[in-house]
């Protein structure tokens, strides 16, 4: 099938996209549209109004802040992916980005485009919930600030509203001392396939490999990805050796489904 019929409109700033989006009720934006263009041409979502953020510079870069790493939600994933910022200060995220899709998918898709279709068993996702990442969305009153669990409502859903747009991203990076470790795994039938399960984790050790920070999420397990606390907590305080991990790991799968 192809679209229904849609208007277009391609705001040349960020004040200028608030400002289009303010009063309207029946819009979309298209950022990669690597996700919202398939789900037009089937006729999921029919907008009367597309509102394309492509040429958004304000929404187009990777800054690093005192303790976190901040990301413009229109940046291309393969950015992300080819980032020197990206891969010294946010290996989990460096370490998930190539099981998106393809390359030619993530030459336009979009770190906020994952964020806001919200697809549960998308990699971004699963790392912003492991990391606790903080959203900023802004409308032409103003902006606010989510965590990614509440924005995350639902398979596909999320707390945006109508006229607001995902500007943000802040991934937090772990800038105590100690050895950071990360792992990423996900099971799907083809590379390139969305993840039939995944998991993340994120540990940091300290001298004699004692665990001082755990972020250990899991995507598809669960209706949306979620952290599991139990299995961090119980690694806290560990000496990761062999044992610890074999009891983490029967954790993580007597909590999951
Ligand atoms: P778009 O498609 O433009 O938009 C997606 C949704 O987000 C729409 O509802 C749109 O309105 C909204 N949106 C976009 N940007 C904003 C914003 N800044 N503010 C508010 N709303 C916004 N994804 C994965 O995670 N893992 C995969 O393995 C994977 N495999 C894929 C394979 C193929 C062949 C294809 C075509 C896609 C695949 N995807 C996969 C999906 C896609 O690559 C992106 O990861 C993502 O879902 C869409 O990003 P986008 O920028 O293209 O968003």
């Amino acid at each position: 099938m192809k679209a229904a019929a849609f208007d277009y409109t391609r705001p040349r700033d960020l004040a200028d996209l608030l400002r289009q989006l303010a009063g309207t009720t029946d819009a979309k934006i298209i950022a990669g549209g690597q996700s919202l263009v398939p789900m037009m041409a089937m006729r999921l979502v029919r907008p009367a109004l597309l509102v394309d953020i492509n040429d958004v510079q304000e929404l187009q870069n990777i800054t690093l802040e005192d303790d976190c790493v901040a990301i413009g939600a229109c940046t291309r994933q393969a950015d992300v992916e080819k980032s020197d910022t990206i891969r010294q200060h946010l290996p989990l995220l460096a370490r998930a980005l190539p099981f998106i899709g393809h390359d030619q998918t993530r030459n336009r898709g979009t770190v906020g485009g994952s964020l806001a279709h919200a697809d549960p068993s998308a990699e971004i996702v699963l790392v912003a919930v492991a990391l606790q990442a903080e959203l900023t969305l802004a409308r032409a009153e103003g902006e606010r600030i989510s965590s990614a669990d509440d924005f995350l409502a639902g398979p596909m859903t999320t707390t945006l509203e109508e006229d607001e747009c995902l500007v943000a991203i802040r991934f937090p990076r772990w800038t105590e001392a100690g050895r950071l470790g990360v792992g990423f795994h996900e099971v799907s039938p083809r590379a390139g396939d969305f993840a039939v399960v995944a998991a993340a984790a994120q540990l940091l050790l300290e001298e004699g490999g004692v665990c001082r920070r755990a972020a250990v999420a899991v995507a598809n397990a669960t209706p949306m990805p979620v952290r599991l606390t139990t299995v961090e907590n119980a690694l806290l305080g560990a000496v990761m050796d062999q044992k610890t991990v074999g009891e983490a790991a029967a954790l993580a799968d007597a909590l999951i489904d």
